[in-house]
């Protein structure tokens, strides 16, 4: 590293208080409807399910949305009424959490890897086109960090080749491509309430459907397979009786989950505002630091601000990115890697062959990128700290006219 003047370098985060990487901002009006929730008796999938399921299909203008435990358990229950099953492959990034490709393994299917395009990290369309065969019966696109995908591409392939596509949309709650919400441009769109997410309840997730049929369809898989909405069966007008149907999952969303999320989706945009402030400004605080920062949002799209990562290249950083991890949480800062690429993990490497030269857009971003804290309940003073230990571990000094801190605050 390049010396440098210790003077310029703003003071440290105190080192009681680290910042945790993708924290919710839980406010008193979720708090108060757990409560509530927890008062009524009534915790598990309900009235407030229900709510959720309505408000959240019409902040995304779907035909019908369908509140489940996980969105890895919506990617799965897409694809099994999408009809996907054994003998039948599936196209996906090589570029995404895990949860994408088990869910095609756990549908009996074979997941087939496309890269990225090296810019927006998003799959791209022409590596699409090289791994379709007859057996391919669906695409799954990441909206990647919360960037749309060129669905144009997409669609325009899924229509000449008569396939399915499951939008995975975990990053991409508020996002837009030519001013259609994302998730609805597929057969099914696939939500993720986590923790960590732009919506969170802990765990939880959404699936748009565009027919209904295979809204019922997923309701019922969601619940053992059994053909009424079940929390009916104890309420006062009366039992009654279930039939099972098929064999199904234990996939469903309780009313305690649904308290948090309406409030978080009530707030939903004044937290994309607040994490699209803290984007431009990290864009503009390392744009003179010898990292790759994300391109602008493309034109006509409306962009999540999910993750906002940098790559790490060690030539021109002068350090790994491990390293980079390594000084961050020393300064108490959380980072994420979103994500090691999927042919780098052993499981998948020895199940189906996939090799790392293969996708080397996905591989070496999975070897580079670094994803700091982008949540809404960041203050400015936690963008300013992670601003400083970005620019302190790079071995840059404070830009001038930098705010800083004062002492202890
Ligand atoms: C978080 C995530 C999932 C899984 O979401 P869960 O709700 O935790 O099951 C799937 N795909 C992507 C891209 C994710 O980031």
């Amino acid at each position: 590293m390049m010396s440098i003047d210790k003077a310029l370098l703003p003071p440290q985060r105190p080192k009681d208080r680290f910042l945790v990487f993708g924290a919710p901002l839980i406010e008193d009006a979720e708090i108060q409807e757990v409560v509530d929730c927890l008062k009524s008796g009534w915790l598990g999938t309900g009235p407030k399910v229900a709510r959720f399921e309505e408000e959240f299909r019409k902040y995304k203008r779907a035909h019908h949305a369908v509140a489940l435990n996980s969105c890895t358990a919506a990617l799965h229950l897409s694809l099994l009424v999408a009809g996907v099953g054994p003998g039948d492959e599936v196209i996906t990034t090589a570029l995404t959490f895990c949860a994408t490709v088990n869910a095609i393994i756990h549908a009996g299917a074979t997941p087939v890897l496309a890269d990225v395009d090296p810019r927006t990290l998003n799959i791209d369309p022409r590596e699409i086109v090289r791994k379709i065969t007859a057996r391919t019966r669906a695409i799954v696109p990441v909206h990647f960090a919360g960037r749309p995908c060129d669905m144009d591409g997409i669609l325009d392939l899924a229509r000449r080749h008569a396939l399915k596509i499951v939008e995975d949309c975990a990053h991409a709650a508020e996002a837009e491509y030519r001013g259609q919400p994302v998730g609805t441009f597929g057969d099914f769109g696939c939500f993720s309430f986590y923790a960590t997410k732009n919506i969170a309840t802990g765990e939880g997730g959404m699936v748009l459907a565009r027919r209904e049929e295979d809204a019922a369809r997923m309701k019922t898989l969601a619940l053992h397979g059994m053909s009424k909405d079940a929390w009916k069966r104890f309420s006062d007008d009366g039992y009654r009786h279930y039939q099972v149907v098929e064999a199904g999952f234990k996939y469903n969303m309780m009313d305690l989950q649904a308290a948090i999320g309406l409030h978080q989706l009530a707030r939903v945009e004044t937290a994309w505002r607040r994490r699209r402030e803290i984007w431009d400004r990290y864009q503009s605080a390392f744009s003179d630091l010898p990292v790759v920062a994300p391109p602008p949002p493309e034109l006509s799209t409306r962009h999540s601000f999910h993750l906002y990562s940098i790559l790490i290249d060690p030539d021109r950083a002068g350090m790994s990115r491990d390293e980079f991890l390594g000084a961050m949480t020393a300064q108490n800062i959380g980072i994420g890697v979103h994500y090691v690429a999927i042919p780098e993990h052993p499981f998948y490497r020895d199940r189906f062959g996939w090799q790392p030269d293969d996708y080397p857009h996905a591989v070496r971003t999975g070897r580079q990128t670094v994803s700091l804290p982008l949540s809404a309940k960041l203050s400015d003073a936690d963008v300013d700290d992670v601003v400083a230990a970005v620019r302190r571990t790079l071995g840059y000094p404070s830009k001038n006219g930098q705010r800083r801190r004062e002492g202890g605050g």
